[in-house]
């Protein structure tokens, strides 16, 4: 069986970074395992703009040299921002083969630990046996569905993050559910492809990102300021998203006022580019589900106001909620050791889980080291953190 030392799970923004900060560490044998970018290419609709800034949609890497700027330069990609979702894969892909071009595209069906370390079983059946594991599985697996929509089919109820063509709803009447951006943009998508559209959401307002306020302090109050005011990761309101970027500190403060600093730096918001293009479509806010029945090929939806309407499909924009032990990859033993709150890992330095060995990266770090981690931007604090810790271990600090 081939002994790693480490062995990632997982090739999005956070797999990549860490393997490309490990292989810095001499003689550490690094594998990462997975499709690069799968979850952007497959999970994400085409024609999506990525809501974060410029800044903070780079890959950390060790040399700063595999940058967002750096892959518009070599490319000759012009590459717009807000960075459509297609040039976000090209330049992750690009990123991989600078740093990981042996990447194995395979797919981890289970990890177990032992006595030494862990076993990685591959979806072929092919063993491996890894000191180290680093989960950087992304949120796939924690898409959030009402309950109202238990048990209904696909072809009726879907989440956002089952589809990548949305142009397969043109001239079909189709119920969007949620106020974030995920459902905003899915809307506006769906309007353009040619479906009829109506939006419910339980919020009574939306909130616009980059408003008066946000604007005034970006733009007209000069770099420096700007710079105070915000960090480039790009998470969290002014002053907050200095806070934010820092997560060594966030720690520092008392359990519930991290709580409530996290839920104000990431509450569901729209980018302000969408209100043009939802301007034409009915959004009906401060509204729940009541009830929702499938009455032949379609799906009858009962709000809270007692309105009704029946429609092709209904598609969720409900966001995601962390619980790794839906992570289908760790054997139930496994999961059930490491600590959790609310779903989320209790992490210690180097993002590393009360499983001796096994880290995880990624959304499921948030609870730890707070709501950077559920950006491309937090790759720059994750990728350290663990290397840092790797290497101390390696030298046998
Ligand atoms: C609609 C939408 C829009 C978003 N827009 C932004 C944005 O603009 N900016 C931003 O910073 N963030 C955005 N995000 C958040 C984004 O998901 C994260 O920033 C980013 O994907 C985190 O990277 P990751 O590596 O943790 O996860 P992912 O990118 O999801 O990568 C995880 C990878 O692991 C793979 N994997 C899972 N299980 C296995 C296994 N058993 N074996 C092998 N591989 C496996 C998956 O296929 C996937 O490719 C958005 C999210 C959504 C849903």
């Amino acid at each position: 069986m081939t002994n790693l030392d480490v062995a990632i799970l997982g090739a999005g923004p956070y797999g990549l970074s860490a393997g490309a900060h490990l292989r810095g560490i001499k003689g550490l044998d690094v594998r990462v395992f997975g499709e690069p970018m799968a979850f952007w290419e497959r999970n994400m609709p085409v024609g999506m703009l990525l809501r974060s800034n410029w800044t903070a949609t780079t890959i950390a890497d060790p040399q700063h040299s595999l940058t967002l700027d750096a892959y518009k330069a070599v490319s000759g990609n012009h590459i717009s921002a807000p960075v459509p979702v297609d040039r976000f894969i090209e330049y992750g892909r690009w990123y991989q083969a600078q740093a990981l071009p042996d990447l194995d595209r395979r797919k981890i069906a289970q990890v177990e630990s032992n006595l030494n370390g862990f076993r990685l079983t591959l979806a072929d059946g092919e063993s491996f046996h890894s000191k180290r594991v680093v989960v950087a599985a992304g949120i796939q697996s924690f898409a959030r569905r009402p309950q109202e929509f238990a048990n209904m089919p696909a072809s009726l109820v879907s989440h956002a993050s089952e589809h990548h063509d949305l142009g397969r709803f043109a001239g079909r009447q189709v119920l969007t559910i949620g106020s974030g951006q995920s459902a905003l943009e899915s809307a506006a998508l769906l309007h353009e492809c040619g479906a009829t559209v109506e939006v419910i959401g339980r919020s009574h307002k939306i909130n616009w990102l980059q408003g008066w306020a946000s604007t005034t302090l970006h733009h007209r109050l000069g770099s420096f300021t700007k710079r105070l005011l915000y960090a480039p990761t790009d998470v969290g309101p002014a002053v907050l998203s200095q806070l934010m970027a820092r997560p060594d500190l966030l720690r520092l403060l008392p359990r519930g006022l991290q709580n409530k600093l996290w839920k104000r730096s990431v509450r569901p918001a729209g980018a302000r580019w969408l209100v043009n293009r939802l301007r034409d479509l009915p959004i009906r806010l401060g509204r729940a589900v009541a009830s929702a029945t499938v009455t032949g090929e379609r799906v009858l939806v009962r709000l809270d106001d007692g309105t009704e309407r029946t429609v092709d499909h209904v598609l969720l924009g409900t966001g995601y909620k962390v619980d790794i032990s839906k992570y289908d990859f760790l054997a139930p033993e496994l999961a059930a050791a490491i600590r959790q709150v609310n779903g989320y890992p209790l992490l210690h330095d180097g993002l590393e889980t009360s499983v001796r060995g096994l880290h995880i990266l990624g959304a499921p770090a948030a609870w730890s080291f707070g709501p950077l981690m559920q950006f491309v931007s937090g790759t720059h604090y994750a990728s350290r953190s663990l290397t840092r810790c790797i290497a101390r271990k390696a030298n046998g600090q």
